[in-house]
């Protein structure tokens, strides 16, 4: 079966997961017999997650169990914090404990929030446009009780608007259609309305990316993970542009369907911004060599 195969570029980790995991691994040697404990993924990837338990780096739920969770680890646990960002009264919580912690929150999720710090102004809503339990949008609305939410699945603002003058951040890994239907709902609702320049650039080229396959290509493999934000944000902007080609989302070689592949010439492999670059080549290997 002869199939042309093409990475689409950017692919493999975004520098805001390679900084995280460099910090997370770093640490380890370090420190090779201490336990490491991460509050929630580090990243939204299988193959990264098993590669830290693989390094005994322990992952644990952000559940309404976390505090009785946390009371059981040895003291001696050094505890991370994700790329995403988290809700600051976690910092508490954590150092109430005794634990050390180290901060592997991405530079431009932390100058994002910063921004959204900077700019609260008692005059004018702050509104985040963001997922509502995702652990970035938590982090973001935890800065200030005031802060607005705008839900981008139910494509509804969660609270109520209190002024006329509004100031709009994101969550980074929206993709660009989706957040700018959301801006164009929110301007409706104001008289005057500022948007802040979107942090970090890395979803918006990945999207450009897809969004230039061309045609001549009738499978289109998504690798990443299903509970990865930017890797289903991908899968919907290649279902929506290509609908000519079949559109999958695989973590790996091991979900590819071989039925899928029946009558299939060219083959575009898209990266999710958590999937590494070793588990694309892979499939790209496996594939051309059938
Ligand atoms: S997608 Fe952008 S903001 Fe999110 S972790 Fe990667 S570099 Fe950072």
């Amino acid at each position: 079966m002869f199939m042309h195969v093409e990475i689409i570029y950017p692919a493999g980790f975004c520098y805001g997961v390679s900084h995280a995991l460099n910090l997370v691994y770093e640490t380890r040697k370090e420190h090779p017999s201490t336990p490491i404990v991460i509050l929630g993924e580090l990243v939204h990837n299988e193959i990264v997650s098993k590669e830290l338990k693989a390094q005994n780096i322990e992952t644990i739920k952000l559940d309404e169990s976390l505090e009785e969770n946390l009371q059981k680890l040895d003291k001696s646990t050094i505890i991370f914090f994700t790329a995403h960002g988290h809700p600051k009264d976690y910092d508490e919580l954590i150092a109430n404990l005794g634990f050390k912690s180290i901060d592997a929150i991405c530079p431009s999720v932390k100058a994002n929030n910063e921004r959204i710090k900077n700019s609260l102004d008692p005059k004018k809503d702050t509104i985040y446009i963001g997922k509502s339990n995702h652990p970035e949008t938590l982090g973001a609305l935890s800065i200030d009780e005031d802060i607005l939410l705008y839900d981008v699945k139910t494509k509804e603002m969660k609270d109520k608007a209190n002024h006329r003058k509004a100031i709009v951040f994101a969550q980074t890994t929206l993709g660009e259609d989706t957040y700018l239907d959301a801006i164009e709902t929110l301007k409706k609702k104001y008289a005057s309305f500022d948007i802040a320049p979107r942090a970090c650039q890395e979803m918006m080229k990945r999207e450009f990316a897809v969004k230039n396959i061309p045609p001549t290509y009738d499978l289109i493999y998504v690798v990443g993970s299903k509970n990865s934000s930017n890797a289903n944000e991908l899968k919907m902007i290649a279902l929506n542009e290509h609908p000519q080609s079949l559109v999958k989302l695989i973590t790996s070689k091991d979900d590819i369907v071989l039925e899928d592949l029946k009558d299939k010439k060219n083959v575009a492999l898209v990266s999710a911004t958590s999937s590494p670059l070793k588990a694309i080549e892979e499939i790209k290997q496996y594939l051309e060599n059938l």
